[in-house]
């Protein structure tokens, strides 16, 4: 095959390999190793439990939830037909966002039966048919929670609390959380007219997509990076809200500075989909450039009831797992390397090389890890091999020995070498004694 016709991924997808020089942050599979370990330990801590929906869905179920005049639902739907099967009223969508599909697994599994309050977290893949771009990418990696179960506007401050910590563990220190409200369903209307009130003069100026939304979806307008000197004066959600939302936002910023987190207030954040109730909120990075939102989340508590489950609140929120480790590694943040195999088996000579295979075997029965050479190389290029990969020991097989029942243990970071016989070497690799 010549090089033009050589496979290559589809714009927009990466692969995940260990890191080369060079390599982007985010197809590091050390980075992915180390964030999935963190994320881990913070839910563990938070008592959320992990969760795992399709990678898709009926697409119906995006259009109900995530709403249909959004971004993501007008222009990018990774969407495929179903092909007649009984049973399918509808095609299939790689999902976009995880929300939806982790709010329809709580409801269709009947887990509100077993308890009110779930605080679940995912991290795995979406899919948006967006232009590439750096920290923009067709298929990217978010990490989420949802608290489903409560309108507690501390289990608000307890979400962001989480991905504080998230980013904390993750040694990115600069970070800038703005939030909102957008009332509730009672309120929204008296907002959404005022807002349209302050718009409606100034709609010729506006770029086309303002315009379309105009009548749709006002709050969009707010959000609009083409836009913003329109908005300066635009009124603010905080101001209309009824009572109770007022309160319940009052609360969750008396929560944020209970729990000595930073905020400011933001009207412009309105977040794109159309669940959301109250409580909005979106970390940014200045280390990101263009695309520079690290996640965004907030409360919806309609979207439990619209999907026949009880009528309870929920908050949660998405990160961008690329865009973390943009931002880990604008704030040189440490990645630990991956644990170093216990051993590597060297064959002193050729009729060795099927000891050494053997020792490999038994040492990793008796639970230890390492590797051996499979292309016949000298002792001194087996040893590089070693060195590389920070094997503990060099377990060194030549003829005598074998003969003898025994093999010599070297460790590597110094030391004498030991002539013993395999089961010895073991026990001496799992203590980590010389
Ligand atoms: P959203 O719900 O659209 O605000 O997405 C939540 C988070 O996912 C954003 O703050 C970004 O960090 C990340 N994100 C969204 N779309 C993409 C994309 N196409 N590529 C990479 N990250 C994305």
């Amino acid at each position: 095959m010549n090089r033009e016709n050589a496979p290559s991924a589809p714009d927009g997808t990466y692969d995940v390999y260990p890191a080369q020089a060079n390599s982007e942050p985010w197809t590091r599979l050390e980075g992915w190793l180390h964030l999935e370990r963190l994320v881990r330990g913070v839910m563990d801590r938070y008592g959320y439990v992990e969760v795992r929906p399709p990678m898709f869905e009926h697409t119906g179920l995006f259009h109900k939830s995530t709403g249909e005049v959004t971004d993501i639902v007008e222009k990018e739907m990774f969407t495929v037909p179903h092909k007649g099967e009984a049973g399918d009223r509808d095609s299939f969508t790689f999902r976009p966002e995880v929300t939806p599909g982790a709010v329809r697994l709580l409801v269709q599994n009947g887990l509100f039966k077993v308890r009110n309050l779930w605080k679940v977290w995912y991290l795995g893949p979406a899919f948006r048919y967006e232009k590439p771009q750096k920290g923009r990418h067709r298929q990217f990696s978010q990490i989420g929670v949802e608290a489903a179960g409560s309108g507690d506007p501390l289990l608000d401050v307890e979400t962001i609390a989480v991905y504080v910590d998230i980013l904390k563990a993750a040694g990115i220190a600069r970070f800038d959380l703005r939030l909102n409200t957008m009332g509730c369903r009672d309120c929204r209307g008296a907002y959404r007219e005022a807002l349209k009130a302050y718009v409606a003069p100034t709609l010729a100026q506006r770029c086309e997509n303002c315009r379309r939304r105009f009548e749709r979806n006002v709050f969009r307008v707010l959000d609009c990076k083409k836009d913003s000197a329109l908005n300066e004066a635009a009124p603010g959600a905080a101001d209309h809200v009824c009572g109770p939302c007022k309160e319940h936002f009052a609360a969750v910023r008396a929560g944020l500075d209970l729990a000595g987190i930073a905020h400011r207030v933001d009207k412009r954040i309105v977040r794109g989909l159309d669940y959301y109730t109250r409580t909005v909120y979106e970390f940014s990075s200045a280390a990101l450039g263009a695309q520079d939102a690290l996640g965004g989340g907030g409360r919806y508590d309609t979207l439990v009831g619209s999907m026949g489950g009880p009528e309870v609140g929920a908050v949660g929120f998405a990160a961008g797992v690329e865009r973390l480790f943009i931002a880990m590694e604008a704030e040189k943040a440490a990645v630990p390397p991956p644990p170093a195999p216990d051993f590597y088996a060297i064959a002193a000579d050729e009729a060795s090389r099927k000891e050494a295979f053997r020792a490999a075997q038994a040492l990793r029965a008796a639970g230890l890890s390492g590797d051996l050479d499979f292309e016949a190389r000298s002792v001194k290029a087996q040893m590089r091999s070693a060195n590389r990969l920070g094997a503990r020991y060099a377990v060194i097989l030549d003829g005598a020995e074998v003969a003898a029942g025994k093999v010599r243990i070297k460790k590597m970071d110094g030391g004498e070498e030991r002539s013993v016989p395999l089961p010895e070497a073991a026990s001496i690799l799992r203590g980590g004694q010389p």
